[in-house]
């Protein structure tokens, strides 16, 4: 990136808000994207080579063994991670080419995690859990908090919004999760395993809600061992093996 490109800290949030997502024609889009992991001597080649488009709300299912680059490949797609070869575009936005700070609000504002194990804040309410990535918005308090109130409910919990992670069960951490994947109103989610920890009924409300974020237009992308989420209505189903993506025919 040259000088002439740089950010002003204080514009990001208004300058990734302001990403006009009516010309975007893919929500991820990745070019020969590799990524080795350096563990003194030894060198894992955790993805090879990847390329891969997924259109604005688009469902993407992807399955493979443990081990096989699944939570890899999401990271980098979320701008957790970050490739060694290859570009990555989320929104047009090749999200490679900026520094740390852009990479942490762009990705608040454009992708919604949800994880296996939830990764709720074990200190904050329900409600807190789902204020906290709001935080970089311009909305006021009251807002943040009638908004997050109505995710809550969206995600059948506005019985539980002062209960602390512990005080709920591995459903409803979940659908906290979900909640909060949906703060900033993100065109695309990334879920990595999300049924894997629940009893069926939950998994079933989990895929419930993956379903209903698709029919509202988002981007959903799940990494799972889940085949009920696979036969998703309207979902394209990949295939990992050994950091090598491809199409399940
Ligand atoms: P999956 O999610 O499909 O189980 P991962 O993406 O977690 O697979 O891992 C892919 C490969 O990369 C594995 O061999 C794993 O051990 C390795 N790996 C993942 N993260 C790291 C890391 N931070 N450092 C070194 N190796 C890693
Ligand atoms: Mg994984």
């Amino acid at each position: 990136m040259s000088d002439d490109d740089a950010w002003v800290a204080d514009d990001i949030y208004e300058t990734i808000e302001s990403i006009d997502s009516d010309g975007v024609k893919f929500a991820v889009r990745l070019e020969n994207v590799s990524r080795r992991y350096s563990l003194g001597k030894r060198e894992i080649d955790a993805l090879k080579n990847i390329n891969l488009g997924i259109g604005m709300g688009e469902f993407v299912a992807i399955t493979g063994a443990s081990g096989s680059g699944k939570t890899t490949l999401l990271n980098i797609i979320g701008a957790i991670d970050y490739a060694t070869e290859g570009r990555v575009f989320v929104m047009d936005v090749p999200i490679g080419d900026y520094d740390e700070s852009f990479r942490a609000t762009f990705r608040l504002a454009n992708t919604g995690f949800i994880f296996q194990s939830y990764n709720l804040i074990s200190t904050l309410t329900a409600l807190e859990n789902v204020m906290f990535p709001m935080q970089l918005t311009d909305k006021s308090l009251d807002e943040i908090q009638e908004d997050s109130l109505q995710l809550l409910e969206r995600v059948w919990l506005a019985e539980r919004t002062d209960h602390l992670p512990w005080q709920l069960s591995s459903g409803e951490q979940q659908r906290v999760a979900i909640a909060r994947a949906m703060a900033n109103d993100p065109p695309i989610i990334l879920a990595d395993e999300p049924t894997a920890n629940l009893d069926s009924e939950s998994a079933k409300m989990v895929r419930d809600l993956l379903q209903l974020l698709h029919q509202s237009g988002k981007a959903v992308i799940a990494m799972t061992h889940d085949s009920a989420i696979v036969r998703t209505k309207g979902a394209r189903h990949l295939t990992m093996a050994d950091g090598v993506l491809s199409s399940n025919v």
